[in-house]
């Protein structure tokens, strides 16, 4: 089977997806920040924009046999966001809106690519508080640090970033949309799923939005 397959139906399906495949354009996205790995040749590297997006391209997956390497900034330090050969790399730097910052119940309703400052001087600029701050804070993605489990040095008083999901939107493998959690702190029935996608790596599902706390902004000290 030609490489070009799987691509024309992922082309077929989602017409106006931005898709990668010159090597001189996929190369940036081969690599994140680990040291000492041999990243692979990625089939081509794509851009969802919205879940509905992300469920086709997941889908497509499926049927091609085609393995996906979710990706946010690039900027972590274990190689989960290192290109495999013949595989898609989904890139979700395009879904970088913070779809609410809900001031009654202290949450942001974010999409993956917001970067964590970005989010930070939103929320600030109402007077409440993002606690995870990894070093990379300028750059990362909230959904890399979701997957990862980041956190910085306010961890010590704040938490990692576990402490501060209430809820999210992920796409499983078999293309289902799911959403775990919610605004509420009785949100609380049945198994605690989104614990499980926080720190995954993205093993388990493409994070595709979500519902973060926030608190009054701490004075100055
Ligand atoms: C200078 C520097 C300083 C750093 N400091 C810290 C620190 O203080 N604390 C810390 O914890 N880390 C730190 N890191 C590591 C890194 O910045 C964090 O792990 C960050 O959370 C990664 O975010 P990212 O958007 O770059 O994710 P990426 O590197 O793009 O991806 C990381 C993982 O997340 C997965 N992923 C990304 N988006 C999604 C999604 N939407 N759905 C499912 N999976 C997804 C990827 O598959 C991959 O497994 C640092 C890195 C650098 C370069």
């Amino acid at each position: 089977v030609s490489d070009s397959l799987p691509l024309d139906r992922l082309r077929q399906a989602l017409p106006d997806l931005r898709i990668l495949t010159d090597p001189a354009d996929t190369e940036a996205f081969r690599f994140d920040e680990t040291e000492y790995l041999r990243p692979g040749q990625p089939l081509a590297v794509a851009f969802p924009r919205s879940t509905a997006d992300v469920q086709a391209i997941v889908r497509w997956a499926g049927e091609t046999r085609t393995p996906l390497v979710p990706r946010g900034a690039g900027t972590g330090l274990s190689g989960g966001a290192v290109a495999i050969d013949g595989a898609l790399t989904v890139v979700f730097t395009q879904m970088n809106q913070i779809l609410e910052i809900d001031r009654a119940n202290l949450t942001a309703t974010v999409q993956p690519g917001v970067i964590n400052a970005d989010l930070g001087r939103a929320v600030g600029a109402q007077g409440l508080f993002y606690g995870p701050d990894p070093a990379s804070f300028e750059m990362c993605s909230i959904g890399g640090n979701l997957a990862e489990n980041s956190g910085g040095l306010r961890c010590v008083k704040y938490g990692v970033t576990r402490d501060w999901v209430l809820g999210l939107e992920v796409v499983l493998a078999n293309g289902e949309v799911v959403r775990t959690g919610g605004k509420n702190k009785k949100d609380v029935a049945g198994y605690d799923l989104t614990s499980i996608f926080v720190g995954s790596e993205g093993t388990l599902g493409l994070i595709t939005e979500a519902t973060l706390r926030l608190l009054p902004a701490p004075p100055p000290s």
